[in-house]
């Protein structure tokens, strides 16, 4: 059976040609960049390329760019910089809908000696801005930084963060985003929009898990997060993962070629299997701003049904997509995210997520508009809250 792979803001497939330019540095080509001998330093040009390569995505400098081990640790480090830069401010900004490596993070900071604001979010997932700006306005003397997602993993919905960047500038905060779901998807500009730290991951664009940026605008004094050799200008210690850097770097040059087809061919494939889902199924509904999305995701709530049932009847039929409820955490409870929502019990305990990437077809969109309203029949048929 064909596997129908539709869960890549949880991870994606690494791009053949990523994986071929990969292959000869587990190889041959096994020299340290740091090395003095050429044998080292043509690895080392070959760094520099990817990290041009991977700048060039957001329209950073390539000194602006810290290879790091994932999203989770450019997260982590952006917030641990910013309060290590500003060791007498004490409160950090949020929203209500972060990634856990942002959010539990700053949980453990809450247990230290910070306050933390959590914006909040409206029913659509929309960040409520008059709060956060009035919170901006009533903190921002004791606020290190704030950290906003781009977009958010789960739903989609895009931050105003070119705005919120700005405010934050003007007084004098530093300013996060986690990008990680954004890269690939829509265009990014971190000089037009004025952030000061970006995170970014590889796993999530088509390059190997293991592998992510912290994107440091050049004007901050950068305290590194992993204490060590000199590697990254002294900004991260620790021989650098070269193959899947490299892998990166080739993976953001076909991910900023792919930006349009994301914008238009893979936009049309969420939108008729969001369509054509929504008329097929009675009692279902689309969680998140419609109008302001990633092109690719599509947060979808069919009441009455249990996300992870319905995961697993997909399963049998080839179909690869996440729940909107925290499994993994042992509880069934609907994901933090779909709870600030205010998304009723009812159809945040029954969201699926599917999340498409370039790789995917009309056929197999047509695949599953075709399996899902047997799936979720056959379950309302036995679910005591179906009253229809
Ligand atoms: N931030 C967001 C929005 C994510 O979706 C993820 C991964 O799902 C991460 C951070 C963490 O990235 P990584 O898995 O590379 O640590």
């Amino acid at each position: 059976m064909n596997i129908v792979y539709t869960d890549n803001n949880a991870t994606t497939k690494v791009a053949p040609e990523v994986l071929k330019e990969m292959m000869p540095y587990f190889s041959e080509l096994y020299g340290n960049p740091s090395s003095m001998h050429s044998f080292g330093g043509n690895v080392g040009r070959k760094l520099q390329e990817a990290r041009e390569r991977v700048a060039e995505i957001i329209n950073a400098e390539p000194e602006e760019i810290i290879f790091t081990s994932c999203g989770t640790e450019s997260d982590n480090a952006a917030i641990m910089a910013a309060i290590e830069l500003k060791p007498d401010k004490k409160h950090i900004i949020t929203s209500a809908v972060e990634h856990p490596a942002i959010k539990n993070l700053c949980s453990y900071l809450e247990k230290k000696e910070y306050s933390i604001t959590y914006v909040p979010v409206d029913r659509e997932g929309r960040l409520d801005t008059e709060l956060l700006y009035s919170t901006i306005e009533s903190k921002a003397d004791d606020t290190a930084i704030i950290s906003l997602m781009w977009a958010n993993n789960e739903t989609g919905v895009v931050f105003p963060v070119a705005e919120v960047a700005n405010k934050a500038s003007e007084k004098g905060i530093l300013f996060h985003t986690d990008a990680v779901q954004t890269v690939g998807k829509i265009p990014i500009d971190v000089k037009s929009a004025g952030i000061d730290m970006l995170s970014l991951s590889g796993h999530k664009i088509h390059a190997p898990k293991g592998v992510g940026v912290l994107y440091v605008k050049k004007e901050i004094k950068f305290p590194p997060f992993l204490k060590g050799g000199h590697q990254e200008k002294g900004r991260r210690g620790g021989t650098e993962n070269i193959a899947s850097i490299i892998g990166l770097g080739k993976a953001s040059e076909l991910a900023k070629a792919h930006l349009n087809e994301m914008d238009t061919r893979i936009r049309g494939l969420r939108d008729y299997l969001e369509t054509e889902l929504l008329a097929r199924i009675p009692s279902s509904s689309v969680n998140g701003d419609r109008k302001n999305r990633l092109p690719n995701t599509l947060s979808i709530g069919f009441d009455a049904v249990e996300g992870e049932s319905i995961l697993l009847l997909m399963d049998q039929a080839g179909i690869c997509a996440s729940s909107g409820s925290a499994c993994t955490s042992g509880s069934l409870d609907p994901s933090h995210v779909l709870i600030a929502m205010k998304v009723p019990f009812e159809s945040a305990h029954g969201t699926i997520r599917f999340s498409l990437s370039i790789y995917n077809t009309k056929e197999e969109m047509t695949h599953i508009i075709e399996t899902m309203p047997p799936i979720i029949k056959r379950l309302r048929d036995i679910s005591p809250f179906w009253k229809q």
